[in-house]
Order: C-alpha cells, then sequence, then structure tokens
C-alpha cells in the first residue's frame, strides 16, 4: 500500500500539479530527460517542459528499505538498475504500466531520513531539486545525463546558476535535536494597533503575522516546538504576550516587528536586532541579525543593540526584538510588500534560531 507520510510534499506537488497543466500524450518518450543525486543529498532532475510529477515517500518494511519514487508521464525505453553508495542502496528505473516511468530510490535500512522536512522545488519549467539527506552521510554523486543544460547565451546561464545557489540556501537549515526545544514567536501588534505604517499604506501589523508563520512552519519542520502569541488580527497587550512566553517555558523568546522612521524619511532603511542582556540573548541577536543581513542586500546593518522593550525586558528566557526593514523606506518597503521576501525574511529568522540552538545544544 502506497502511504503518503510526508503531507507537506505532498501538499507542495500539488501545487506544481495545477501550474504544469498540460499533459504529454501516452504514447510520447520518457519526460525524465537527466537526474542526478549530488554529494550533498539533493536530487535534481531534468524533464520535459511543462510536466506533471508525482512523489512518493515508502518507509522500510520486511521487503525493502525505505524508497523514494518519482512518476514521470512517458515511456521509458531501457529499464535499468543503478548501484548506489552511502546511504543509498540502488536507483531503479522502471516502467511500472504502460505509457508512464518511474525513479525509484532505495535507502540502506541504517539510512537517517526525515521525509516530514522534504520538499520538491521546481527551479524553471523543466528543472526539480529535492533534499533527500544530509551531507553527513559520504556519497558518490551518481546520475544520468546532464541536469544542467548547457544554454548558448552566456548571460541566461549565469542568471540560472544565481538562481539555483540562492534557492539551494533556502532549503539548508540546520539540524537541531528533535523535539528538545520550544520556541515562542510574537508577531508583534495586531488588531485596532496595526503597528508601523508604511510606503502605499502597507502595515506592519499584516507583514510581521504572515513572517511569524512562516517561520513556526520552518522550525516546526525542524522539530522544534513552536508557538505564536497571536495568530491573527487580535488585539494582544504587551503583558499577556510576556506571561503566555513565561509560561509555556521556551527556550527563547522572538518578537517580530518592522520598523518606521520619525517624519516618514523613505531614505531610512536597515534591519536591527535587540536583546536586553545576557549573553544568549545577545548570541540569539547576533545570530538573527546576520541572517537577516543576508537576504536583504543593500539595506543599512543598524547592529544588534541592547534596547528596554517590554517584551523582551520582561520575559525570563533568552530574549530579541526584530526589526525586519523600514516599512517607511523606499527599499525596505518595496521588498516588504512581497511574499518572497518575507519568505526569505522567514527563512534567515528561522536559521539565526535554529544556529543558536544549536550552538547551546
Ligand atoms: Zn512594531
Amino acid at each position: 500500500m502506497i502511504k503518503f507520510l510526508n503531507n507537506k510534499l505532498f501538499r507542495y506537488l500539488s501545487v506544481f500539479l495545477l501550474l504544469n497543466s498540460s499533459i504529454l500524450p501516452v504514447k510520447s518518450s520518457s519526460a525524465l530527460a537527466a537526474w542526478v543525486i549530488n554529494t550533498n543529498g539533493v536530487l535534481e532532475l531534468r524533464t520535459k517542459s511543462n510536466t506533471n510529477l508525482k512523489a512518493y515517500f515508502q518507509k522500510a518494511n520486511q521487503i525493502s528499505g525505505s524508497r523514494f519514487w518519482v512518476d514521470f508521464p512517458g515511456e521509458l525505453n531501457t529499464p535499468r538498475t543503478v548501484k548506489g553508495n552511502g546511504p543509498i542502496k540502488e536507483i531503479r528505473l522502471g516502467k511500472p504500466n504502460k505509457g508512464k516511468t518511474r525513479l525509484v530510490i532505495e535507502f540502506k535500512e541504517e539510512t537517517y531520513l526525515n521525509p516530514l522536512t522534504w520538499r520538491l522545488v521546481g527551479l524553471d519549467q523543466n528543472r526539480w531539486r529535492i533534499k533527500l539527506f544530509n551531507p553527513k552521510y559520504t556519497f558518490k554523486k551518481i546520475g544520468e545525463g546532464q541536469v544542467v543544460k548547457k544554454i548558448g547565451n552566456i548571460k541566461k546561464n549565469q542568471k540560472s546558476i544565481y538562481k539555483k545557489k540562492s534557492d539551494y540556501q533556502y532549503l539548508k537549515l540546520p539540524d537541531v535535536k528533535q523535539n528538545k526545544f520550544s520556541v515562542v514567536i510574537d508577531p508583534g501588534h495586531g488588531g485596532p494597533d496595526p503597528g508601523a505604517i508604511g510606503i502605499g499604506g502597507i502595515r506592519e501589523t499584516d507583514v510581521v503575522l504572515e513572517v511569524s508563520k512562516i517561520v513556526k512552519d520552518l522550525l516546526t519542520q525542524k522539530g522544534v516546538k513552536v508557538k505564536l502569541t497571536r495568530k491573527n488580527e487580535v488585539d494582544l497587550d504587551l503583558p499577556p504576550r510576556v506571561s503566555f512566553a513565561n509560561n509555556t517555558d521556551a527556550d527563547i523568546f522572538v518578537s517580530i516587528h518592522a520598523n518606521a522612521s520619525r517624519g516618514k524619511r523613505r531614505d531610512i532603511n536597515g534591519l536591527e536586532t535587540f536583546y536586553y542582556r545576557g549573553w544568549r540573548g545577545r548570541l540569539l541577536a547576533k545570530k538573527i541579525q546576520k541572517q537577516i543581513l543576508r537576504v536583504s542586500p543593500g539595506s543599512p546593518d543598524r547592529g544588534v543593540k541592547q534596547g528596554r522593550f517590554y517584551v523582551i525586558k520582561n520575559t525570563r528566557m533568552p530574549a530579541v526584538l526584530v526589526e525586519i526593514g523600514f516599512l517607511t523606506g523606499r527599499l525596505d518597503a518595496r521588498r516588504l510588500e512581497k511574499t518572497t521576501h518575507r519568505k526569505r525574511l522567514a527563512y534567515a529568522i528561522a536559521k539565526g534560531i535554529l544556529e543558536y540552538l544549536y550552538r547551546i545544544g
């Protein structure tokens, strides 16, 4: 029986299925053009443009080790088995039924896999990637064909390499001990208090709530317990945010805000992270600040500072308050408007938090 152990993976796939609506005729040749599993555990695929992919995962049983497979439209000419190494036992290319191609990756028994964090990401019309295992396993690259097709136009080529790098960075969140840590994320403001209002009416409450929710998802996928002080547009005073965090015995508290400058000066942009006291708070602030700067090129580093904000002063655990940019600043506001940038910031905050948790063990 096929089990969808991974709802996340499945959900992402459904999205792609909607995007890639054209279907190849049954009789055509396989839509799989090339595949490679890199030493860092990332499987890359090249397919025909606008292909529908379906991916599955099945946990090890008496008959075989854990398996991940992808089904492609179009029939494979020559079914074959490729010997694996490291954590991978073998790779099989077959035709499960007429007009189809299946790529099966079978893992060795003792391999540690965390399919809940797996995501099949479409890089462009015909390229895909998914991270299957950690680089801690020694693994020699295996593949067939060229996943990245050489394009005559150099400019185009450079662009695709850049895209590839940045996409990969998002997937690369550090691993921490599962179910060990608990984090409270505090999306600033809410309800009748919209916080800062920026260029074009952009509201702090909306921006920080979306970012906070993505941070929560990312950390949850890494086995970290996360609680949000608010999940929607509610009015929440500062003391209940603090008592909530103190009562949950969280390891850390992260309050997320966006800035506004006095006089709404468009030339003021930048990111800053505050802590109140202690080396842990400072370390957490530094880790987060470093990551959010990386995804906000050109926006000034206003630094890691001590601040006396109520929520970080009165929480008992290491606590920070992050300002992810100026809604009144020309550069920051234009970015904060976009979900893509909010996602990048969320990844950055999650990465900073995970690096901190990893460090304090
Ligand atoms: Zn605020």
